[in-house]
């Protein structure tokens, strides 16, 4: 059975036969221009909205809902049809609101820092999964506006291609967030960037490097060892090469690891080279990963390097640190909580 957000126009049609043609109209612009929830369509008569929420079931049940204590930042643990569990987490700043989804539930990359990476994979997302949690987060935004969606929640996107770009082409065409506003972060899959650079939308694309020599590339990234970093700064250009939109690089600072002078060295000549935005994150401590976030201290000398360097890099401000809203960390905590079997 289809997902409310997996389906079509000429679907929905198909599930109104003879229906006057606007209530056709009626349906698409209630979910998916308004985002708003089927029993919130008051228009539709309540036989029709019962039969419709049988035959077009939501993809996601709310776990839980956390609510940073400023109100700024809300975070989603949902559950899927099959069982699975992912997160999706909603940002407010001053000048826009974000929504970062998930496009796995777990993930097959196996980055020992990553709360997700240590679950390991449980399966691709489809396009109606990953819809409907923009969808979700749009409603409960209101009366702010969603502007920007970020692909940096569980899981690779660009080893789910097919779904994520489906997805991106709805959340484009159907719900109305601009593809410049969109943003794909990856761990460096060097043929997904290719096909990325193909596409007519131009989406942003972020490269999570997190080093910037291939030794402790290899360690902290596991995917390293197949698309080396000449292979991925060459596809970098490339994309920037035909898309022209913002290339960042994402760089989880952690302790004694990958702050070093030598390290803001590497990272400056990398990112100089393809013009690259460099986006600082101190690592979240995880369960699973000994190492600690570098001190705030000596996160602002290593931008200060970076920025003598020649190269732009801004400090991301941890988000909702006391909801465990990095990547992977609510769904580890829960399953702590509920004591269900990790890595299933
Ligand atoms: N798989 C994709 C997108 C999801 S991860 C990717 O890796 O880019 C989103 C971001 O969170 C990535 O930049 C990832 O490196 C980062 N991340 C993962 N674990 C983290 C942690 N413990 N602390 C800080 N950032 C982390
Ligand atoms: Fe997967 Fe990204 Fe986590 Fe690496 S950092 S394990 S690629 S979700």
């Amino acid at each position: 059975m289809p997902s409310r957000y997996g389906v079509d126009r000429a679907s929905l049609e198909a599930l109104l036969p003879g229906e006057p043609r606007f209530r056709v109209d009626q349906l698409w612009g209630g979910l998916y221009e308004r985002c708003a929830p089927l029993e919130n369509l008051t228009n539709l008569p309540a036989a029709l909205r019962t039969r419709l929420a049988g035959e077009l079931p939501t993809a996601l049940e709310v776990v839980t809902e956390s609510v940073s204590p400023d109100e700024q930042t809300v975070k989603w643990l949902w559950r899927l049809r099959d069982g699975a569990t992912i997160e999706t987490v909603l940002m407010h700043y001053d000048d826009r609101s974000t929504v970062c989804v998930s496009s796995q539930a777990g993930c097959a990359m196996g980055c020992g820092f990553c709360a997700t990476g240590q679950g390991g994979f449980e399966r691709h997302l489809d396009a109606g999964e990953i819809v409907e949690q923009v969808v979700r987060a749009v409603w409960r935004a209101r009366p702010r506006r969603v502007s920007n969606i970020v692909f940096m929640g569980m899981g690779e996107p660009l080893a789910n291609y097919d779904a994520v770009w489906a997805a991106i082409e709805r959340i484009h065409a159907d719900l109305g967030i601009s593809a410049r506003h969109l943003t794909v972060s990856t761990v460096g899959i060097v043929p997904g960037i290719r096909r990325l650079a193909e596409e007519a939308l131009p989406v942003n694309l972020a490269v999570s490097l997190h080093a910037a020599n291939n030794t402790l590339r290899d360690e902290l990234v596991p995917i390293n060892r197949r698309y080396p970093l000449e292979m991925l700064l060459e596809a970098c250009a490339d994309h920037l090469a035909a898309k022209n939109r913002r290339l960042s690089f994402e760089w989880a600072l952690i302790h004694g690891v990958n702050d070093r002078d030598q390290d803001a060295r590497e990272l400056a000549d990398l990112a100089r080279s393809v013009r690259a935005h460099i986006n600082l994150i101190p690592l979240n401590p995880t369960p699973g990963y000994a190492v600690r976030g570098t001190p705030a201290s000596r996160v602002r000398d290593f931008r200060r390097a970076l920025t003598d360097l020649g190269a732009n890099a801004t400090v991301r401000q941890n988000r909702g640190t006391e909801i465990d809203a990095a990547c992977g960390q609510l769904r580890a905590e829960h399953e702590i909580s509920v004591g269900t079997p990790r890595g299933r």
